[in-house]
């Protein structure tokens, strides 16, 4: 090949092999800059709109009422006579109970009949779940007479699954889809009965209640911000929802094997599901909120003396009454900030005070029965609900400002639809400018290895490749080592007419070699700069679809679930990260802001087996 006359004939060679991944390094660097700078510019723009729906839905929440009262009526059973004139009617947020001429009606914030699938009635907690994750402490409380479907509401069926498990998927679905935050969970199940706490959780299952009562050390702690903790408790990381569920069903099988034989007891226990809640901007120095999602299902309100209970159950029963009572009366001192609050200070309501206050949601579900022979349980129920709406101030509102606060409720929920909308476009701007990023950052660093494999290999191998040039200098690896060195090459080794004709050549030989690392380095080079990449392109796909998979999802393939390991207390371990930890049991400080930072092992050793 013929070379023409060029007046720099010694650094033809580097022009040739340097010019194009300069230029496309130059693209590359500016397309890597101008995405970075998009990238912090949207991040800013999401948390503010999150700033913004966060708001939103809190005004939603509060109008509708922050502490809201459901009814479920439960269908009659196969083996239930049908009664002719059935006692208890209703409307979509009354409840009218007819027994011996007596009428009685009862308001409620929602009404759920027979018919109302486990779906209708998670549609309406959903909400409180997002307040959850925004950093509210949220109470979730199944009331009612036993046999009513407290356990159904809460538990479900492997059919039908209630609330509990359907929170927790909702909780990780969401999770997964905020993107300026770090989200985790932990969780804890525990039982009370009649005074007495359970770790449900605990590798260590007594046989029977009674045996727990005494073994489980479970104190309840409140630390000066008032933060309520229950030392000892159990508290297991839930990466995914599979492992979260399992420790649910874990714990559930722990409250109905240990109380064999004991249907009375049982049905007269509370039993508490708790999820933590972890949430970390993903900013420098950004502070770790928790916050606490409780999950109840009480024990039985009915009055003793009708099943004839004498003893100690009795006690039992009265127990539980006024514990569900003095809840009332925690809620109504909590929320007009009393002070003192001059209430039975039982466990329950102990272990709740930091989830009952104003800034908290409190949702019950008062559960009744269908049956004629219920009506006086069922009036006592919903009895006990009014007390609790009794709390909100806008009850008993007239017919105008009922209506005038339903036309906020519905501007609001129209605001916080738009604002979602706007969230989910930043998002999936979001995530094409992160793909990109990620490929052209990749990508700099890969051709730009090649690039000077390619030039080692050209100098190493000269009969392919200096044939082209006679006037390559014997000298020239000196100078290429220079250019690997400092990742640059000089201006001055811009092409000549001769290494453009090379160049032409070197792009033939690029279009035969479609796979090569070149050609898909060009390829993205312009794609990137116009931002057009393909997300049909199947490798693009696979590279969004793992720079969005979440730090939490590794944790999560970290084997099945385990018994918990009780762990050596070591309050020098730092926990940077949850999902950091391996699988353990962590033992828990009283300040929920503490809790986050530190892992806390406690190894009893007599426990390990
Ligand atoms: P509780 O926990 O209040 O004592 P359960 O949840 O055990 O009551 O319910 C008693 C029975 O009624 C169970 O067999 C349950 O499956 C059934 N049941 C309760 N609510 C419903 C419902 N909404 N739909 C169908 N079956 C229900
Ligand atoms: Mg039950």
């Amino acid at each position: 090949m013929s070379v023409p006359e060029s007046p720099q004939p010694v650094p033809l060679v580097y022009t040739d092999v340097t010019v194009v991944p300069e230029h496309e390094r130059n693209e590359l660097e500016k397309s890597i800059s101008s995405l970075e700078g998009e990238v912090l510019e949207l991040k800013s723009k999401l948390k503010s709109l999150d700033e913004k729906r966060k708001e939103v839905l809190n005004k939603i929440i509060d109008t509708k009422g922050s502490i809201r009262v459901f009814c479920r009526v439960r269908p009659f059973l196969l083996t239930e006579r049908r009664p002719i004139r059935e006692p208890v009617s209703f409307g979509s947020d009354n409840v009218v109970v007819r027994s011996a001429g007596v009428r009685k009606e009862f308001e409620f914030d929602k009404v759920f009949h027979q018919s109302a699938t486990q779906e209708d009635v998670f549609g309406e907690v959903k909400p409180i779940l997002r307040s959850a994750l925004d950093g509210h402490n949220v109470c979730v409380l199944a009331y009612g007479q036993t046999g009513t479907g407290k356990t159904f509401t809460m538990d479900g069926t492997n059919e039908q699954p209630g609330l509990a498990p359907r929170a927790i998927k909702e909780l990780f679905n969401e999770a997964s889809m905020d993107h300026t935050h770090l989200v985790t969970f932990t969780m804890s199940m525990l039982e009370i009965y009649m005074g007495n706490l359970k770790d449900l959780l605990s590798a260590r299952q007594p046989l029977r209640f009674n045996e727990a009562s005494t073994k489980c050390n479970l104190n309840i702690q409140v630390d000066s911000k008032g933060s309520v903790e229950i030392e000892g408790l159990t508290e297991v990381e839930v990466p995914d929802f599979t492992k979260a569920r399992w420790w649910y069903n874990k714990g559930r099988r722990v409250r109905s094997t240990s109380w064999t034989n004991v249907n009375e007891a049982s049905s007269r226990s509370h039993c508490l599901t708790r999820i933590t809640i972890f949430r970390r901007g993903d900013g420098v120095g950004s502070k770790t909120e928790v916050s606490k999602l409780w999950m109840i299902d009480l024990g039985g309100s009915e009055r003793l003396l009708k099943t004839g209970a004498i003893g100690q159950t009795l006690d039992e029963g009265r127990a539980i009454n006024l514990s569900l009572s003095a809840l009332g009366d925690v809620i109504a001192a909590l929320r007009r900030k009393k002070g003192h609050v001059p209430y039975r200070n039982s466990k329950l309501t102990q272990i709740l005070k930091d989830s009952l206050g104003t800034r908290s949601k409190v949702l019950m579900l008062v559960h009744i029965s269908p049956r004629d022979e219920d009506v006086g349980e069922t009036i006592c129920s919903l009895s006990f609900t009014k007390r609790a709406r009794a709390i909100e101030s806008n009850r008993g509102l007239t017919d105008e400002l009922r209506k005038l606060r339903e036309k906020k409720i519905s501007e609001l929920e129209e605001e916080m639809r738009d604002t979602q909308e706007s969230c989910k476009k930043i998002i999936t701007r979001l995530q094409e400018a992160e793909c990109l990023l990620s490929d052209n950052k990749k990508l700099l660093r890969t051709t730009h290895e090649k690039y000077e494999e390619d030039i080692e290999e050209k100098l190493l191998s000269p009969i392919n490749h200096l044939k082209e040039s006679d006037a390559t200098p014997k000298s020239s690896d000196k100078l290429v080592k220079i250019s690997k060195s400092s990742g640059y090459v000089p201006r001055f080794m811009t092409s000549t007419v001769t290494s453009r004709l090379r160049q032409t050549m070197s792009e033939k030989e690029i279009n035969a070699r479609p796979q090569s690392i070149r050609s898909v380095a060009k390829t993205l080079t312009q794609l990137s700069t116009s931002q057009s990449l393909s997300l049909s392109d199947s490798r693009s796909r696979g590279l969004l679809r793992r720079s969005y998979t979440k730090p939490l999802q590794a944790a999560a393939n970290s084997g099945t679930p385990e018994t918990p390991k009780r762990d050596a207390k070591d309050t020098s371990l730092q926990r940077k990260n949850i999902s950091d930890t391996p699988k353990s049991k962590m033992v828990t400080s009283s300040d929920p802001n503490v809790r986050a930072k530190l892992c806390y092992h406690r190894r009893r050793m007599s426990s390990l087996t």
